[in-house]
C-alpha cells in the first residue's frame, strides 16, 4: 500500500476579505433570536403588518394561467420585468423626480444596487466619502472593494456642507455615499438647504453621489424633502437606490437603482455577473401587487403604527437610560440614536442587556475612524408599544 500522498493546503483567501471584519456584534445578537427577547436591534419591519394576503393574491395572479406561470418561472432580462420597471418609474415620478422605465434597473434588494454601484465606481485605493456614522453593510462593501473610506463631519442634521467641501478638496474622492432621509443608524434627515449645497458641491468639484433611500416613505411628521437626485447639478451624477423592503416585505428582496445612462449600463453588466437577474416571479408578483393594491394606503397604515411605536420608545427612554443620556427624535424611519453618559460603553453593556432579554445595536461599529462607544441604535418598529415598554423596563435594569 502506498503511503498517503503529500497534500498542500489550498491558497489563502483574497487579502481584501481579511481586511474586512464581520460585524463584531453579530455573535452577541445571534443570542437574541429567542421569542422572549425584545429586540431594538435589527431593522426588522413589523411582521404583523406585512400584507400577506395581498401578496399571496399577487403570486396567485403571477402563476395563475399556464402562459403567465411559464413567464414567471422563466429566466428574464437583467434590467428587470418591464411592468415593474414602469411601476417604479411612475412612483418615482409621482414623488417629484421625473423618471422613465429605462432609467430604472430592478435589483435584488437595494443592497445589491449598492454592491453594483460599488463595483462600477470603486477600485482599490479609490476614496469614498460617507456620513459618520453610517450603514455598516455599506462600509463592508466599500472595504471589500479595497476602497478607502473617509468620513465627512456631521451634526444632528447630517452632513456639514462646508466640511464636505474641505474633505472633497483634500481627498479627491470618487463618490459620496449618503442616506439623506432617516439615516441608518442615526435617524437624521438632511435639510433642504444642505441638500442643495451637497448637490452644488458635487457638481462644482466633480463627484458622484450615491443616494440610498430605503426609509423615505416612512415619514411620521414634518415636510417631505426632495431627493438629492432632484436638485440642480445633481441629476447627471446621482445614483438613487430604492427598496420595497420596508414598505412591502424584505423577504421579497426587491429594490431598484435609478442612475445616469452610462453608470446604469455598467451596473447592468455587473448584475449579469452577480445574479443574471432578480427573481422573475417575485418581480411579477410585485407588479401585480402594485396594480391591484393601493400601496400608498398600505404605507399609511404602516406609518401610523410606526409613529405610535416611535412615540412609545421616546416616552419610555427617560426612565430606561441612565440620567444624562441624550437621544434624538427622528421624523421617520426606524431608528432612534442615543448616547449614554461619560463612562458608559454600549458595546460592553450589550451582554448585560441580552442577559435581561433585551437587545440593541451598539453604535461603535457604524463609525469609520473614531468610534463613539457611548452611542447605541434603537429600532422601534418591530415590537408593539406594550412590548416596547417592557423592553425598556428590562433595558433600565440592564443599564442601571
Ligand atoms: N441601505 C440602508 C441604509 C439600509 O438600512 C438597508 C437595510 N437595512 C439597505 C440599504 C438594504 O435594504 P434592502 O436590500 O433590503 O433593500
Amino acid at each position: 500500500m502506498p503511503g498517503p500522498a503529500a497534500v498542500q493546503p489550498p491558497p489563502a483567501l483574497a487579502a481584501r476579505t481579511a481586511a474586512v471584519a464581520g460585524s463584531p456584534i453579530r455573535d452577541i445578537l445571534s443570542l437574541t433570536d429567542r421569542p422572549e427577547v425584545v429586540s431594538f436591534a435589527g431593522g426588522y419591519p413589523a411582521p404583523e403588518l406585512f400584507d400577506a394576503a395581498g401578496l399571496r393574491a399577487a403570486y396567485d395572479a403571477a402563476l395563475s394561467a399556464p402562459a403567465r406561470a411559464a413567464r414567471a418561472l422563466q429566466y428574464s432580462t437583467t434590467e428587470g420585468v418591464p411592468e415593474l420597471r414602469a411601476a417604479i418609474a411612475a412612483r418615482t415620478t409621482s414623488r417629484g423626480l421625473a423618471t422613465t422605465a429605462d432609467q430604472v434597473v430592478v435589483t435584488t434588494g437595494s443592497q445589491q444596487g449598492l454592491a453594483l454601484l460599488t463595483g462600477a465606481l470603486l477600485g482599490p485605493g479609490d476614496v469614498v466619502l460617507v456620513e459618520d456614522p453610517t450603514y455598516l453593510a455599506a462600509l463592508q462593501g466599500f472595504g471589500l472593494a479595497g476602497a478607502r473610506v473617509v468620513p465627512v463631519p456631521c451634526d444632528e442634521d447630517g452632513i456639514l456642507p462646508d466640511a464636505l467641501e474641505e474633505v472633497v478638496r483634500r481627498e479627491r474622492p470618487k463618490l459620496l455615499y449618503s442616506i439623506p432621509t432617516f439615516q441608518n443608524p442615526t435617524g437624521r434627515t438632511l435639510p433642504g438647504a444642505r441638500r442643495a449645497a451637497v448637490a452644488e458641491i458635487a457638481a462644482r468639484l466633480g463627484l458622484w453621489l450615491v443616494e440610498d433611500d430605503p426609509y423615505g416613505d416612512l415619514r411620521y411628521e414634518g415636510a417631505h424633502e426632495p431627493w438629492l437626485a432632484a436638485y440642480p447639478g445633481a441629476q447627471d451624477r446621482t445614483a438613487l437606490l430604492g427598496s420595497f423592503s420596508k414598505v412591502m416585505a424584505p423577504g421579497l428582496r426587491l429594490g431598484w437603482l435609478r442612475a445616469p445612462a452610462a453608470l446604469l449600463r455598467a451596473a447592468v453588466v455587473a448584475k449579469q455577473a452577480a445574479d443574471l437577474h432578480t427573481s422573475t416571479v417575485n418581480q411579477l408578483a410585485a407588479a401585480h401587487y402594485l396594480a391591484a393594491v393601493d400601496l400608498d394606503a398600505h404605507i399609511a397604515t404602516v406609518r401610523e403604527a410606526y409613529r405610535i411605536r416611535r412615540d412609545a420608545l421616546l416616552a419610555g427612554l427617560p426612565d430606561a437610560l441612565p440620567a444624562g443620556s441624550q437621544w434624538n427624535r427622528p421624523e421617520g424611519g426606524m431608528f432612534v440614536w442615543a448616547r449614554l453618559p461619560a463612562g458608559y460603553d454600549a458595546t460592553a453593556l450589550l451582554k448585560s442587556a441580552v442577559a435581561h432579554d433585551v437587545a440593541y445595536v451598539p453604535g461603535a461599529p457604524f463609525f469609520t475612524t473614531a468610534p463613539d462607544h457611548r452611542t447605541l441604535r434603537l429600532s422601534f418598529v418591530t415590537h408593539t408599544p406594550a412590548e416596547i415598554a417592557e423592553g425598556l423596563r428590562r433595558l433600565g435594569r440592564a443599564l442601571g
